[in-house]
Parts: structure tokens; C-alpha cells; sequence
């Protein structure tokens, strides 16, 4: 056991610039960051687990209405909202996520008791609500995920037309990964998805593999982005697989694996924990909202790209 532990986190990718937001949005932004880190970091400083510090710190950005997750998530067409999330052990590869759940204010601790309390790995719709309830978790009325800017956001793409879909149009799917002083590292993502979705759309967050993977033999990942093109690239995975199957350290196998999602079309980010410390982040987006905190003392939180 070492004394050293590693957290990243990140609270959405997109057409994030200082133009865009406003300084409310942005210090806002800054400060549940902040509170996140704080939260995943207490977990990993008292010698806790990487898999308790990324649910607290997701938790803390679930209910911040920055951030297009529990609290603040984007609205579907029909004016609802269906949260989608996952958990993943590095350990032993076990992991939880849920799909287009509709009343649990975490949904990450919904994707962990998916992972600690059922045989299965991903529980959907109504069977997830239902077992959210059985499981004793924390419900809500769904008008407690609501918020004005989401609800404009729904209005200005429902204003272009019926066809209308802006993959673009949300930012602030919440994600961290983490390494703990034993070594094991752990990633957790929760998002609303995108805004204007129908027909109980999926993306990559809750997708094992996808937007959400762990393996201590090489990495945790969490991202986010253009959900589908990340589904189609398995993302996740293959940012594991190119630390374990190439010479590749986890700041070029993020560039290399976010570079296929660009050449397919897609953008977003991503952020790495790996066992022996290492963390990065990546983006191919103006912006990404997110922070880093180690046992070296550093703790800092960004947005524009060029924040470095
Ligand atoms: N990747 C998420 C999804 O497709 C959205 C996002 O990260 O902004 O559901």
C-alpha cells in the first residue's frame, strides 16, 4: 500500500467557451466542481475506497443544477426527464448502471446497488424505478430534476422543427474516475443524456465498455461526448485496452481513442485514473468542465481547453 490516491472528475464536454457562459454559469460551475473533488478526495485521503469516492463525488454533481445530471438533467421531447448511469469496480471488473430511471435523486447509487444487490449489470425503465424502490433509495418527485435552462434548451431545439437533434445541446453529463491508496481504481457516470430525445434513447454513459469502464490492470475511464459515435467506438475499453495491449501511457491512449471518435464524427472528453497514479483528461471540444486532486497537494478545477 502506498500513500498516494488520484481523483479526476468531469461535469460535461461541448461548445463550452467564455462567450457562451455566463459569469454565473461559469463561477457557478466552478464551485460544484470544487465541492465534488472535495467530496471524492475526503473518501480517498481517510484510506476509503476508489469506488466510494467516485459515487460521492457524482452524488455532489447530481444534485447541482449545473450539470446536466440528477438535478439540472436535459429534458427528453416529452418534456421528462430519464436519467441514465453506471458504476464500475477496477478490481474485479463488477459494475452497475440503469437506464432512463425517472424518480431516483442518485442514480449513480442506484447503478451501485444495480452492481452490489442484483445478478445483473444494466436494469432499464420502469424495472430500474422499481428497483430503486425495493433497494430504499432516496425518490423523488420528478419535478425536482427540473430547471428553467433545460426547459429553454427543450423549447429552442423543439422550435426547429420536429427532426430537430443537436447532440450539442446539453453539457453537463457528470463522470470520475479514481485510484485509492490500495491501488484499485474505480469510474462512475451519470448524465440526463441529450436534450430531445425520444423513444427511450440510450447513450454511451450507462454503457459498460462505453462511457464507463474500470480494469486495474490498466484503467477507469468515464466520458462524455457524442454518446452514439462513443457507443459505436467503445470508447472506454478501448482506452483500456491500447494501456494494456500497447506501450501506450493513458494520455495517449485518450488522444488516440477520442482522435477515432473525431474521424467518425463525434466529439467530447474524457478523464483516466490509472493503478500506478497516473490520471489525464482529454477533449476535443472547446471546453470541458472538470478538476483533479492528488496526494501530492494539487486540486484545481477548469473549463476552457486552454486552461490546459
Ligand atoms: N454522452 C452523453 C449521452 O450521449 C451526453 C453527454 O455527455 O453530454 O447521453
Amino acid at each position: 500500500m502506498s500513500a498516494s490516491w488520484s481523483l479526476v472528475i468531469h461535469g460535461g464536454a461541448g461548445r463550452i467557451t467564455r462567450d457562451v457562459l455566463t459569469t454565473e454559469q461559469d463561477a457557478g460551475a466552478r464551485a460544484g466542481l470544487d465541492a465534488a473533488l472535495k467530496a471524492g478526495a475526503a473518501v480517498l485521503a481517510g484510506g476509503g475506497e476508489a469506488l466510494d469516492a467516485v459515487e460521492a463525488a457524482v452524488r455532489v454533481l447530481e444534485d447541482d443544477p449545473h450539470f446536466n445530471a440528477g438535478r439540472g438533467a436535459c429534458f427528453t421531447r416529452e418534456g421528462t426527464n430519464e436519467l441514465d448511469a453506471a458504476i464500475m469496480d477496477g478490481r474485479d471488473r463488477r459494475a452497475g448502471s440503469v437506464a432512463g430511471v425517472t424518480r431516483t435523486r442518485h442514480p449513480v447509487s442506484l447503478a451501485r446497488a444495480v452492481m452490489t444487490a442484483s445478478p445483473h449489470v444494466l436494469l432499464a425503465g420502469a424495472g430500474a424505478d422499481r428497483f430503486a424502490i425495493e433497494q430504499g433509495l432516496e425518490q423523488v418527485d420528478p419535478a425536482w430534476f427540473h430547471t428553467d435552462e433545460r426547459r429553454r434548451q427543450l423549447d429552442e431545439l423543439l422550435s426547429r422543427g420536429a427532426d430537430a437533434f443537436d447532440s450539442d445541446m446539453k453539457y453537463g453529463t457528470v463522470g470520475a474516475v479514481a485510484c485509492d491508496m490500495q491501488g484499485h481504481v474505480a469510474a462512475a457516470t451519470s448524465t440526463g443524456g441529450v436534450t430531445g430525445k425520444r423513444w427511450g434513447r440510450i447513450g454511451d454513459s450507462p454503457l459498460i465498455g462505453a462511457g464507463t469502464y474500470a480494469d486495474d490492470r490498466a484503467c477507469a475511464v468515464s466520458c462524455t461526448g457524442s454518446g452514439e459515435v462513443f457507443i459505436r467506438v467503445g470508447v472506454g475499453h478501448e482506452i483500456a485496452a491500447r494501456r494494456r495491449f500497447t506501450g501506450d501511457s493513458i494520455q495517449q491512449a485518450a488522444d488516440a481513442v477520442l482522435a477515432e471518435v473525431r474521424d467518425l464524427g463525434g466529439t467530447g472528453g474524457t478523464i483516466v485514473a490509472a493503478p500506478d497514479g497516473s490520471i489525464a483528461w482529454s477533449m476535443t471540444t472547446a471546453g470541458m468542465y472538470r478538476g483533479r486532486a492528488t496526494s501530492g497537494g494539487e486540486h484545481r478545477v477548469a473549463i476552457y481547453a486552454d486552461e490546459g
